[in-house]
This record gives C-alpha cells, structure tokens and sequence, in this order.
C-alpha cells in the first residue's frame, strides 16, 4: 500500500486528463496522472482536425501551436463536395486570432500535453500503469485505485478523488457503476482510416483545403494532411451500411475507390500506416459525478468524429471541472455541490453540439437527397455565404449551436439561391462546379 495521499488520481493521460493536470498543477493541486501507455508511444483511436477553438484551450495551458503543428501546414477551411452535384468551402472564421486549421497527428499532440505537465512539481506522472479497480472506503466512497504496472507489479494509490479521464472504454465509468444518462443509436456510423504518403494536394480558390466527399448515398471520405509528409485518409459510412465480408481493409480501400475525386488523390500515393478505427462510433453522455468519482473528456462525453468537437470538448470539460476541483479542494465548496455544478455546467456546454451534431448527420448522412433535390435545396444552403460563414462560426464555437441555422437564415439562402438560378445566363460559370475529374 502507498501511504501517499493525493488530492487527485487522474486515470487517462492524453486531451482531458492532461490538460485537467495541468490547470490543477497550476493552482498547486498534488495530482498522480496515471497512463497505461507510453508516451509517445501506442495511439488512440483518432484522426483529428483541430480547430482555433481547440488551439485557443492549448494556449491556457501553455502548449504552443508550434508543439503539435512542426510543419506549420495551415488550412483555410473545409472543402465540401457533394457527391457530383457541387461543392462547396467552409473557411474558418478569424476568432481567437486564427483564421485556419490543422490536421494533426494525435502522438504529435499527447506527447506535447503530457510533457507539458513536467513543469508543474505537484503533478506526478506515471507511464505504463493500468488502472484495474478503485478504492472503496467504509462509506462507499472512491478512495483511490489498483493498478498494474507494465511488468507485472500491482499498486495502490490513494487519494480525495479519482477522476476518469480514460477514454470511451472507461474502466472507473464501469467500475463506479456510471450510468448512460443518455444515448441516441439512430445516427452512429462506422470510421475507419489510415495513414498515406504522396496524397495529392487540394488547391481550390489560391488556398489548400480540407477535402470532405460525401457520396450522398450514405458514405463519405475525409483526407486529411497532418505532419511529416502524412496525409489521413478516412472512410465513414452509417453503421447499418457497413458490411464487410471480406474484412475492414477491403471495406476501406472499395469505399476510397467509389470516390474517384479521393482515388485520383491517391494515385501515386502508399499506405504507411494499419487501418484503424471503429465500426460502430456511439453518441452518449454518462453520468458525471458520484462519491469520490468524476468522468471527463470520451469517458464522460462520446459522439460522431463528423463535426471534429472531441479534443475540443475534452479540453472545455476538463476546464470546467478544474475550476470546480479547485473550490472544492480550497474549502469554498463541498464534493457535492462541487460536482452538481460541474454536471451542470458540462452539460450546458456540449449538449447543443451533440444535438447539432447529431442533426447534420441525420440530414447529410442519413438521408440520400434524389439529383433534383441536391442540385436545388441543398445547393441554395450549402453554397449560401451566410450559411457558410455561420457553419465556420459554429465549427469554431463562436456561436450558439441552438440556432446557427435559424429559419430565417434558411429561407434566404433558398430564396437567394432560387433567384440567383432564374437569374443565371446559360453557359454562366459558377463557383461551386466541381474540377473536371483526371482520367
Ligand atoms: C476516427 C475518429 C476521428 C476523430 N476525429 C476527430 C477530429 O477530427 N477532431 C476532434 O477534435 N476529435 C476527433 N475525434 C475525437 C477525439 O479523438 C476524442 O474525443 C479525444 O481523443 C478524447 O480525449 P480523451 O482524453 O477523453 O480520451 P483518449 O484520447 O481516448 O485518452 C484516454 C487515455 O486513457 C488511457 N487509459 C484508458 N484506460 C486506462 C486505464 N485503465 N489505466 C490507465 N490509463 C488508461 C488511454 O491509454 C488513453 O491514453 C475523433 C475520434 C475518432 C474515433
């Protein structure tokens, strides 16, 4: 048994427990962050873009942008083709003094997170140990965890609270009985990626892009450049589509052919890393909080990788919860009250993104729109300069997602797209016509 008493144990070292580290170390909490991994080392399941909202949390806890972007490659926003009916650009607006993106390599980003955490001397940080059972003291409290040592060895730590920070197969979710308080099956998909070199860049407009190409059928791709010369390569369909006889890879790689506009990108391109990824990505939020336990980042919070908001909200949500930890540790509050403001408060700030989230993929993923439809409605909004400059605000949590696409927002970009088509000579060029495809 240690006899060491922390205030916190931290299970779980990337984007929630980290950072959640790191803001506690700051006000000089005495924190043990425990890792299974190491760092750098295996990597999550996770092929992220990460947004100015996102980099603007990293600049709170003193990770600069050049940490997990070496190669400074910038994007200015998304490029969205709608199967080979249009396209369209989302830019990102200029919040947060940034007008652009990243794709980032997720081992990059952990180990810059973990290291960070080096600077504080109340935290102490421990690679390689599992986590397998918490502590329970005589009033049914969590008084710490077991775990499991690489090697072999078993060990006790002791401390106020333990917080999950431990990802969607959270092993303190399980074992503290955490409840799903809610769950929506309906619009989970199936994601799977890997890793390429010698991707083609996507030029459009004097400025390189993000490529999303959504078949309109169900399926859709996403690629990605990130550093060191590797682009992400993803292929997403709704999870009652995925049918894969003869294994992942084969669905991965006939899907990426169905999209010529993402096959002729990787024509003189290779795979350089496995296939990864999910077949059946869930939404759900779990209960918080309970006596001596709290959940943060994918173990509290999970949903669709479709509007790229996980390390984003994982960050927020370990905010959030540092300032209620640090109440609750200088007296000004008790556990429960501390943890009720928490759950509020967390609540509040992910719940509208999850339902909005979840909307965009019933609408883009879930339904398949006939040509009329997609050469008409769908191309009025998505096309719309409102509507786009409103989805990058939204993207970039600048504005409510209750109401980014508000009726009246809707009405005159059908309304103005109408026009401008009775308008438009024939023959007229348009911007959003998609580039010839390469034979
Ligand atoms: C295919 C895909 C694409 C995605 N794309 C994006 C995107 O574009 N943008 C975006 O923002 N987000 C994206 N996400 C979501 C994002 O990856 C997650 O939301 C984010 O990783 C959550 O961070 P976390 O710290 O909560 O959990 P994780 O990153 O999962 O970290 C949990 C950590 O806990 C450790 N752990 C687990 N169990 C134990 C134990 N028993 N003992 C000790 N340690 C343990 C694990 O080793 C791991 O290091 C994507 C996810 C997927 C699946």
């Amino acid at each position: 048994m240690n006899d060491e008493l922390y205030d916190v144990i931290i299970v779980g070292g990337r984007i929630a427990g980290a950072s959640l580290a790191a803001r506690l170390g700051a006000a000089g909490l005495k924190v043990l962050i425990l890792e299974k991994d190491m760092m750098p080392g295996r990597t999550v399941v996770s092929c992220p873009l990460l947004l100015s909202s996102g980099m603007q949390l990293l600049d709170e806890i003193g990770i600069d942008e050049s940490l997990y972007a070496p190669d400074n490659t910038r994007f200015a926003g998304v490029a969205l083709e709608m199967s080979e009916y249009f396209r369209t650009f989302v830019e990102i607006p200029d919040v947060h003094g940034r007008h652009f993106l990243y794709g980032i390599d997720r081992q990059i980003l952990d180990e810059a997170i973990w290291r960070n955490l080096e600077r504080f001397p109340s935290v102490t940080q421990l690679e390689n140990f599992s986590v397998r059972e918490l502590l329970v003291d005589e009033d049914g409290k969590v008084s710490g965890v077991t775990g499991m040592y690489k090697g072999g060895e078993s060990k006790t730590f002791s401390a106020g609270a333990v917080i999950g920070a431990d990802g969607r197969h959270s092993v303190v979710a399980r074992k503290a009985n955490a409840s799903i308080t809610e769950e929506v099956k309906q619009y989970n998909t199936a994601v799977y990626y890997a890793y390429w070199e010698g991707v083609a860049p996507y030029k459009a407009q004097d400025k390189e892009w993000i490529q999303i190409h959504s078949g309109c059928n169900g399926f859709s791709a996403v690629v990605i450049p990130a550093s060191r010369g590797l682009t992400g390569v993803l292929a997403q369909c709704r999870h009652d589509y995925f049918n894969a006889p003869a294994g992942a890879d084969e669905w991965y790689h006939s899907t990426i052919a169905s999209f010529p506009r993402v096959a002729q990108r990787l024509k003189n391109a290779h795979q350089v890393t496995p296939l990864s990824g999910m077949k059946n990505v869930s939404n759900l939020f779990r209960q918080a909080a309970g006596n001596g336990w709290t959940l943060v980042g994918d173990a509290y919070h999970q949903k669709d990788s479709y509007d790229a908001q996980g390390i984003y909200d994982a960050l927020l949500g370990a905010k959030i919860l540092a300032l209620q930890l640090i109440d609750w540790k200088e007296g000004k509050k008790d556990w429960g009250a501390a943890m009720q403001a928490y759950n509020r408060e967390v609540y509040d700030a992910l719940h509208p993104m999850f339902r909005s989230t979840l909307d965009r993929l019933k609408r883009e993923m879930f339904t398949c729109p006939s040509p009329k439809l997609a050469n008409g409605l769908l191309r009025w909004v998505l096309t719309n300069k409102k509507y786009r400059e409103r989805f990058g605000l939204l993207a970039t949590r600048n504005i409510s997602p209750k109401n980014w696409a508000s009726p009246g927002v809707m009405i005159s970009a059908i309304l103005n797209g109408a026009v401008a088509d009775l308008r438009r000579k024939p023959n007229q060029a348009v911007w959003w016509t998609l580039p010839e495809l390469k034979p």
